[in-house]
């Protein structure tokens, strides 16, 4: 899942960020709003939901709430700001946003409010994800492969583990490039290694060797790779 966090207050963005990215979201945060506008009106980028600052440079974070509605878009908006009285928070809401943090606020409330906006979308948020007999859990952030009728073999995964898989179970039985996987799954800007894609599947399968299932990501030579899907 990967948010676009938009907070030009460098301490506040970098905390909600460190923990954001803890809990497995990939977080792309800039601090102005014209670029942030730059990163919401592409087509290689999809956001599970995005955080706003009220009070920008560029544009303000209502502007980019109308920009985005007015595009039909039905993205989850968080807008956070020092703002707190009943005129400003009819504004934001009137403006499209769906929830209203006042600073100062607590990470824990932020995450809550989060958890809050995905429950009132649940096709973002779905709590598995099953495909042929691999199962990939959101809440425990495990995958599972459930072969014949015995009970199914679990391992617990890392963040990046966890964005590859959810990434592969949703494009089944696909070649999926080194381009896509860092495009999607790694932050803008981030600029990794080049070799990082391999290092991660190269992670990826030893994990998934401990039940068994790392023939199950194929590398497709000069192509990139693709997960098999198993339904027997
Ligand atoms: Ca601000």
């Amino acid at each position: 899942m990967r948010i676009l966090l938009v907070e030009d207050e460098p301490d506040l963005g970098e905390a909600i960020k460190r923990i954001l990215t803890q809990k497995a979201y990939i977080v792309d945060w800039v601090q102005d709003g014209i670029e942030a506008w730059d990163y919401l009106d592409n087509q290689w980028t999809q956001y599970t939901l995005v955080i706003f600052d009220w009070l920008l440079p560029g544009l303000s974070g209502i502007e980019l709430c109308q920009k985005l509605r007015r595009q039909g878009s039905l993205i989850p908006i968080l807008i956070l700001t020092a703002k707190d009285t009943e005129a400003d928070k009819i504004m934001g809401l009137d403006a499209g946003a769906d929830d209203y943090l006042v600073k100062p606020f607590g990470m824990g409330e932020l995450l809550a409010r989060l958890r809050a906006l995905q429950r009132r979308s649940p096709q973002l948020q779905p709590q598995k994800l099953q495909v042929g007999n691999f199962i990939l859990d959101y809440q425990l952030y495990t995958f599972s492969y459930q072969k014949s009728l015995i009970k199914p073999l679990t391992i617990s995964l890392t963040n990046k583990e966890f964005q590859l898989l959810d990434y592969f179970l949703h494009h089944p039985n696909q070649i999926v490039n080194r381009d896509q996987l860092l495009g999607q799954l790694w932050e803008l800007g981030s600029e990794p290694e080049s070799n990082v894609v391999a290092a991660q599947i190269r992670l990826l399968r030893r994990k998934l060797s401990e039940i068994g299932c790392d023939h199950f990501i194929e590398t497709v030579y000069g192509l990139g790779y693709r997960l098999i899907i198993d339904n027997n």
